[in-house]
């Protein structure tokens, strides 16, 4: 048993996908026309597998988060179900914050009263741009007008929390038609929550190999940084707080899921080739569909790798989570109550030297990054994980996942 006190995330992967779009390394798989029934459930059993750990320890559900893959392929239906499991299996926090992600072409009013009726209470949008040939040349299937037409759906169906995801940095296009993106965004949705973020195309993707065969090109990284500033100006100056290095929040709309990742907070991750983090563990599923669901329907949990890192290494990983975030930072008090040291002990070197980089500001109570340690948040992050790479081989108290899966298997 892994006994927790604290809030928890639980984040369900759904792999499923209309098409696969040119840019895509996730784990998902094009072609289907929904979720099968079949994988909603083995989801179910891998609910009931965690059970005992649900009911045992102290947590208390802070949020869920239906990722993949393309989570609105879901019928509402299944996200009932799912949710009712949940809901019997462990206890909620009242205002538990539930995400559904959604891509254009399968958001409409019914639907999204659907997911609403089972609990889902904020939709996060792959909207990515509005210029319908950057659309295509990523393989994404909605249009601008699609795009901004779920959004009016979404919202007449009552959501009240909608966070737009959009890319910078996209080839082929130009800085102009990116800003006039994210400006339409902001001035006809209203979005409560945006991510801002660069296209990075990952080894082998059809994106890539036309990049490396010279067919399409990326904006120079002086160009994309530029963007990226223009970017965070133009929503701060819409008064939308820059809470993440990526992300913006109106007042109170924060993704509280996202924070409980940034923050160190223990999540279950079910579905395939999803990852969890619970006590200092992290562990994740099986990778192939048939791995994950045999695992299941043999009552074990289908974890295929499982890393415990050393006390040290976890410091700096937690370290290098906070400098993204210039708001909250690296907070002396959590930092302590997590490792039970000072924060100054373990990175007082390192705190020193990017201070006099222009890269870190110190607070009384936290270490944020600077503007300038914001766009250059690798150099900062590489610096905590340097220094904690340097010694200390760790050990951590109490049982781990392991010992829960054999807990399970009974
Ligand atoms: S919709 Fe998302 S998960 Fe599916 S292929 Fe496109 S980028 Fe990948």
């Amino acid at each position: 048993m892994i006994p927790t006190t604290e809030p928890i995330g639980i984040y369900l992967h759904l792999p499923f996908c209309r098409r696969k779009c040119q840019y895509c390394d996730f784990l998902s798989f094009g072609g289907w026309r929904g979720v099968p029934d079949g994988y909603v459930d083995t989801l179910l059993g891998e609910v009931q597998l965690w059970g005992s750990y649900f009911a045992d320890s102290n947590a208390t559900v802070a949020s869920v988060y239906f990722g993949g893959g393309t989570p609105s392929l879901a019928e509402p239906r299944q996200v009932e179900r799912l949710m009712t499991a949940l809901r019997s299996a462990a206890a909620f926090g009242l205002s538990c914050e539930t995400t559904l992600e959604a891509n254009p072409d399968s958001i409409d009013e019914n639907r999204v009263a659907g997911w609403m009726a089972a609990g889902v209470n904020r939709l996060s949008i792959g909207i990515q741009s509005l210029d319908d040939p950057t659309l295509r040349r990523l393989g994404r299937l909605h249009d601008a007008s699609r795009a901004l037409q779920a959004c009016t759906e979404a919202r007449r169906a009552g959501i009240g929390n909608v966070s737009v995801d959009l890319m910078y940095g996209l080839p082929g296009t130009d800085s102009g038609t990116e800003l006039l993106t994210l400006q339409r965004v902001l001035e006809e949705i209203h979005p409560d929550h945006v991510s801002w973020y660069n296209l990075t195309p990952a080894q082998g993707t059809p994106l890539w190999v036309s990049l490396e065969e010279g067919r399409l090109s990326l904006p120079e990284d002086d160009a994309a940084a530029d963007l990226m500033n223009l970017g965070w100006r133009m929503l701060e100056e819409h008064g939308y707080e820059h809470y993440e290095i990526s992300s913006f929040a109106l007042p109170g709309r924060e993704s509280q899921h996202n924070l409980g990742y940034w923050q160190y907070r223990d999540y279950v991750g079910l579905g395939l080739g999803a990852s969890g983090f619970v006590a200092g563990r992290r562990w994740t599923n099986a990778r192939r569909l048939g791995s994950y669901q045999d695992a299941v329907a043999a009552g074990n949990l289908p974890v295929e790798s499982e890393e415990r890192l050393p006390a040290r290494r976890r410091q700096g990983e937690y370290a290098m989570l906070c400098m993204r975030m210039p708001i909250l930072g690296l907070q002396f008090d959590q930092f302590r109550r997590l490792f039970g040291v000072d924060a100054q002990a373990s990175f007082g070197v390192v705190f020193e030297q990017l201070v006099a980089e222009g890269l870190l500001v110190m607070l009384p109570d936290r270490a944020i990054c600077s503007r300038r340690g914001l766009e250059l948040n690798n150099v900062v992050a590489r610096a905590f994980i340097d220094a904690s790479m340097d010694d200390d081989p760790g050990t951590l108290a109490g049982d781990g996942v392991t010992s829960y899966r054999a807990d399970a298997r009974r």
